[in-house]
């Protein structure tokens, strides 16, 4: 809601061009823009396309057709990670040099070796290298130093997080091995330059926020405000995704796509919606958006 003083909301979604826009990107895609236009915002859709090696040849240019055919309009022009490693190259000497980071040598299999598990099965970082690297070893990737806080914020959906950085993620990675630049470094930039004020995404994300909002104050970044949607699993379980076979949207089907859409994430569009136009539904969802009525699962199955 802006008010005086208060500045204008500005959302985005921000899609990995693995392959085409699924019901699970899609949900992420109307949940980010229908809260964004029921606050009167603006919508920015960013391309996370830093990982060449996952990507898919013409999957971004096709997930923007799909965007634009089914309504899901962006104010301003779509900004693109790979144009954008100056940018993460300067946040990472703002934190050389305030001694924030440190060069690790450490492979993916000397860190399981030593490594406490965290709660959720991932790999707590040991710390091997914080106080320098060992003798004749080679820096392989760059990590940042975490405090012992505990970080905590207020999510829209999920209401109160809070994570224990140290003891549940340790010291993580901002430059991978491979020299790419870590998809938690590269967000919290980009959230700030776009001047960002609410992140909505999947819930598979949650437990990033903490880290990103740790890079923020690290930063001097503001820290946007945060609301995780469910995501949307198939009939086992899995996370809709490119490996797991989801189908893409067919825009062609677009009224129908986008109010299973707004069904899973908890909205009530009347029956009558159906059969009607894409531009039809997304104006019923932009007057009609209920924050309220969004399920509080991190996953929720996908309808048939
Ligand atoms: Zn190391």
């Amino acid at each position: 809601m802006a008010g005086p003083g208060l500045p204008r909301y500005r959302g985005r979604f921000a899609p990995s061009p693995t392959g085409p826009l699924h019901f699970g990107s899609l949900v992420a895609a109307v949940g980010s823009w229908a809260d964004a236009r029921a606050h009167r915002g603006d919508w920015l859709v960013r391309m996370e396309d830093l990982d060449p090696p996952r990507e898919s040849p013409g999957a971004a240019d096709e997930i923007l057709r799909v965007l634009a055919a089914l309504g899901l309009e962006w104010d301003e022009p779509v900004s693109y990670q790979s144009a954008r490693v100056q940018a993460y190259g300067a946040a990472l000497a703002s934190l050389h040099r305030r001694g924030a980071v440190f060069a690790c040598a450490c492979t993916r299999k000397e860190i399981a070796d030593s490594a406490i598990g965290g709660p959720d099965g991932s790999l707590v970082y040991p710390g091997t290298c914080r106080d320098g690297l060992p003798p004749g070893r080679a820096a392989r990737a760059t990590r940042v130093r975490v405090a012992s806080v505990t970080m905590e914020f207020e999510d829209a959906v999920q209401g109160h997080v809070r994570q224990d950085l140290a003891r549940d993620v340790g010291d993580f990675v901002l430059v991978r091995a491979d020299a790419l630049f870590a998809y938690q470094l590269a967000v919290v930039v980009d959230d700030a330059a776009q001047g960002i004020t609410d992140v909505v995404r999947g819930a598979d994300l949650l437990d990033s926020t903490p880290r990103q909002i740790f890079l923020q104050q690290l930063l001097d970044l503001p820290t946007p405000r945060y609301l995780h949607l469910p995501v949307a699993t198939n009939a086992h379980g899995e996370k809709l995704s490119k490996q797991t076979l989801a189908e893409p949207v067919d825009p062609s089907r677009g009224a129908e796509a986008l109010l299973g859409a707004l069904r899973f994430l908890g909205q009530a569009p009347p029956a009558a919606l159906s059969g009607t136009s894409a531009r039809d539904v997304l104006g019923w969802a932009a007057a009609h958006w209920d924050r309220g009525r969004i399920p509080r699962q991190r996953a929720v199955a996908a309808p048939d």
